[in-house]
């Protein structure tokens, strides 16, 4: 069976693991994945990130303002330094549990979205993680340009998550130094221009997430996503790069491991 898997984004705290997000973490943990991050996205998930930390060894979590209208709106006047407060605890107590700044970026997919604030508050977080020296994990919906844009001048650590950009986009994050990672709509049969994407991006640079409990892979597309299915999107990577799936895990687990500077 695949093992040592690193599920580098996923969110345990949606309401569809609402009854029991605690034992389908347990069960990830006790069998196949080794690691996960929750990618948090207003302060009471990061609070959920921290919490969840607490009780599970190898869980970790970032701390950030998600641009989902639901969240941003509440990215108060204090909000860099709330972040900024949470991450200087973390520390302090010796626990570093907070190893990214996320889940922050772009969404131009639904209406009403405000772009103005949207680069405002993007922009503020990317230079806190700069500040910090944190890694960011960058979620970009229907605002490549804008995005990169920002990304090109602010060249922080970090990785564009759930990538559905080009090939070309693809090249543009690794010549800032940034990490490509894919969720299962990789496996997705309309999936061409990722799996085109795929094939510029060098393993060392690749790493795998759930974004559970959406983008469950094929077989289980539409179902409830958790951390063990990433073996399925191994698999797929696996055909593109010629390499046993169990290599991709293990290749993108300690990819995971130096960016986010995790020691299992
Ligand atoms: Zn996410």
């Amino acid at each position: 069976m695949l093992n040592n898997i690193f599920d580098s984004h996923c969110h345990y705290d949606d309401y569809k693991f609402k009854s029991d997000c605690e034992d389908v973490i347990a069960n990830a943990l006790n069998s196949t994945v080794v690691g996960m991050i929750h990618a948090a996205t207003d302060l009471e998930s990061a609070d959920f990130g921290l919490k969840m930390s607490e009780k599970f060894k190898n869980f970790y979590t970032s701390v950030g303002f998600h641009p989902d209208p639901n969240c941003i709106i509440k990215a108060d006047r204090d909000y860099i330094k709330k972040l900024q407060n949470l991450v200087k605890k973390d520390k302090k107590q010796g626990r570093n549990k907070i190893v990214a700044i996320g889940e922050i970026g772009l969404d131009y997919h639904y209406e009403n979205y405000d772009k103005v604030r949207q680069i405002e508050v993007f922009t503020q977080q990317v230079l806190l993680a700069n500040e910090l020296g944190l890694p960011v994990i960058v979620h970009l919906r229907d605002a490549t340009e804008d995005g990169m844009n920002i990304l090109k001048q602010l060249k922080p650590k970090g990785v564009v998550h759930c990538f559905s950009g080009s090939a070309e986009t693809a090249k543009e994050v690794l010549a800032i130094g940034m990490y490509i990672s894919f969720t299962g709509a990789l496996t997705f049969k309309n999936a061409k221009k990722a799996n085109k994407a795929l094939e510029v991006i060098p393993i060392d640079k690749l790493l795998l997430e759930t974004d559970a409990p959406y983008m469950a892979p094929e077989p289980y597309r539409g179902r409830r996503c958790d951390s063990t299915m990433i073996s399925e999107i191994a698999k797929k990577v696996a055909e593109s790069k010629g390499i046993t799936p169990q290599e991709v895990l293990d290749i993108t687990t300690k990819n995971v491991c130096e960016l986010f500077k995790i020691k299992l």
